[in-house]
């Protein structure tokens, strides 16, 4: 692929797609980004040799592809300063902003454009990301390739076929690493209120999740046949899963995401 790709916005996300993009070959040349902030221009250019823009109508003119990656507060904003460049050079749009939905966009930009929408995680940053793509009807199938092998720079990809279920991905991927998090939280805090120092029941703790994803990864066994596989009958593991499904995790958990999935619902 050697489509021109400009990057609207040159923070966290796009500088991982950016990275993810070079680490995996992709020409320098033909990569673009725009940010008003000359540090976050600076640091793109000396890290990984791209050209850069202070103003984004000038990158525009060039792009096959516009990844736009700014703060969603800002985004309708910065689609009224590009509709004109965009309209007359129709290129695919791909947007990372966080419950803006593809007609909005749309409208912003002035209407009949192919637009992919994508919900990325934080794990992206270090090319372990789980992305939701959704495309809407103007897009084509090259089209679609070209944005799949964009976001998966950054990780893995998954196409949704409904709008919608972009709010689902927010509420399971792109929240997800957080509940991890506050499940080692958990575990690191009950590890040293038993009595482990703190750095070993953080070491631990990480080095559990890190060999828990692995396996299932690695694994042809669903979770809860890996699960099934290290409770033995009336051991020390039974006792923690058995406390766990008398204390209603599983509803915990559904009822935690379909908070997430109903306040993307209201953002959108
Ligand atoms: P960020 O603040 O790091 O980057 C945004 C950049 O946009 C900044 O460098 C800012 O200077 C620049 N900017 C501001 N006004 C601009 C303009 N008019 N034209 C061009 N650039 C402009 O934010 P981020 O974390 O990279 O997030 C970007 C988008 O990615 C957001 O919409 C967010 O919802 C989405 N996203 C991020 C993550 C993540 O893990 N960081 C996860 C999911 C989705």
């Amino acid at each position: 692929m050697n489509a021109k790709i400009c990057f609207i916005g040159a923070g966290n996300m796009a500088k991982s797609l950016i990275g993810g993009l070079i680490a995996s070959g992709y020409d320098a040349n033909n990569i673009l980004a725009t940010d008003p902030n000359q540090e976050q221009r600076d640091a793109l250019s000396s890290q990984f040799a791209i050209q850069t823009y202070a103003n984004n109508g000038e990158a525009l003119m060039h792009a096959d592809i516009i990844v736009l990656a700014v703060k969603p507060q800002i985004l309708r904003q910065v689609c009224a300063e590009i509709s004109d460049t965009v309209q007359a050079g129709s290129p695919l749009i791909i947007s990372v902003a966080a419950g803006i939905r593809t007609d909005d966009i749309n409208r912003w930009l002035g209407g009949e454009l192919a637009i992919v929408r994508t919900m990325p995680n934080t794990p992206a940053l270090i090319q372990t990301g789980a992305i939701g793509l959704y495309a809407n009807s103007q897009v084509n199938s090259e089209q679609k390739s070209q944005a799949e092998h964009i976001m998966r720079a950054t990780g893995l990809t998954l196409w949704v076929e409904q709008e919608n279920q972009i709010d689902v991905v927010t509420a399971l991927s792109g929240s997800g690493p957080a509940y991890y998090f506050l499940f080692m939280e958990a575990m690191e805090k009950a590890a040293q209120d038993m009595g482990l120092d703190a750095k070993s029941a953080h070491l631990l703790t990480m080095q559990t999740a890190l060999g828990a994803a692995k396996m299932v990864m690695e694994s042809h066994q669903d979770c809860a046949e890996l699960r099934a596989n290290v409770t033995s009958p009336n051991g020390t593991t039974e006792k923690a899963i058995q406390y766990f499904e008398t204390h209603n995790l599983r509803d915990t958990v559904a009822g935690a995401m379909n908070a997430a999935r109903n306040r993307a619902q209201e953002l959108a």
